[in-house]
């Protein structure tokens, strides 16, 4: 299927790994020019090379911490105005909320609430004028089905998921979408922090942890980056126009409800 956004420009943040560089290899390949950033200037730069050489075009890069307001601006200018959206950072740590002091709050909402709503903020008008824009941003299952040890992920993503659902309904009629992607569990760096913490939290060893895990999910596995990203690239294809302020969960049916 033609996703019918070849030359479209998109900035996808958090994307030297894992699932954000899943999206951004998926957007690539269907021609999109794509701007990745993240953090540490090496990896940022090896991930982008890595994935236009698999795309076979130049994927542009940043390296910039994107929940303070210059790395926002330094992404920003490295692809301004851009058509696609797709809004990630890394998650907040696991503990018990107990240990999670105002300032631990802060920066979850900082990172998981404000920062994509800034980034939307400071695009979302131009894709109006142009009547064309997509805007993803990974949440989190936790955001459906709360995670005991997640609780700043808990409550961060569902300020924004509530954000969301208020602004998709404005600007959908002017041909921009904004759609929430939920991860269930993937094979990522951030997976293993979250069973780490519930390793210790049960005094376990975490590949015990992590193999009860992967064969609990229906899918009798963890997903991988490139199923989201594949995911991630229909939601901002012309194909999904009519899809908008939607919360889909891309988890392996590990979510129990009907609907
Ligand atoms: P990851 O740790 O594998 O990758 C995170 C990426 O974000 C890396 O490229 C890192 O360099 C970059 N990054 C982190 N903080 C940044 C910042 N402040 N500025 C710029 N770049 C930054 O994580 P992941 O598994 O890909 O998770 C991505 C998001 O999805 C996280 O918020 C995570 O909590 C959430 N999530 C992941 C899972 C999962 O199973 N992996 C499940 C639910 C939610």
């Amino acid at each position: 299927m033609d996703l019918g956004i070849s030359g479209r420009r998109a900035l996808v943040c958090a994307a030297s790994r894992g699932l954000g560089r899943g999206c951004a290899q998926a957007l690539a390949r269907e021609g999109v020019e794509v701007t990745i950033c993240a953090r540490t200037e090496a990896d940022v730069k090896r991930a982008a090379a890595e994935i236009g050489a698999a795309a076979g075009r130049p994927v542009h890069w940043v390296a910039c911490d994107i929940t303070t307001p210059e790395g926002r601006a330094a992404a920003l200018a490295a692809c301004p105005s851009p058509d696609i959206l797709v809004n990630n950072a890394g998650g907040p740590p696991p503990g018990d909320f107990r240990d999670f002091d105002r300032a631990a709050w802060i920066r979850a909402i900082d990172a998981n609430m404000l920062t994509p709503i800034e980034l939307i903020r400071a695009t979302v008008d131009a894709m109006i004028e142009r009547r064309f824009g997509r805007i993803v941003n990974i949440t989190s299952s936790a955001v459906k089905a709360p995670i005991d040890v997640l609780a700043l992920s808990n409550g961060a993503r569902s300020g924004l998921t509530g954000f969301v659902a208020g602004l998709a309904r404005k600007v959908v009629r002017h041909g921009v979408t904004i759609n929430n992607l939920l991860p269930g569990q993937f094979d990522t760096d951030r997976l293993r922090v979250t069973y780490e913490g519930r390793a210790k939290a049960t005094g376990r060893p975490v590949e015990e942890v992590l193999a009860a895990g992967a064969a609990a999910v229906p899918a009798g596995r963890f997903g991988d980056a490139a199923e989201f990203g594949a995911v991630c690239a229909f939601l901002c294809s012309v194909h999904a126009s009519y899809i908008a302020g939607q919360n889909v969960l891309v988890d392996g049916g590990n979510y129990p409800g009907t609907f």
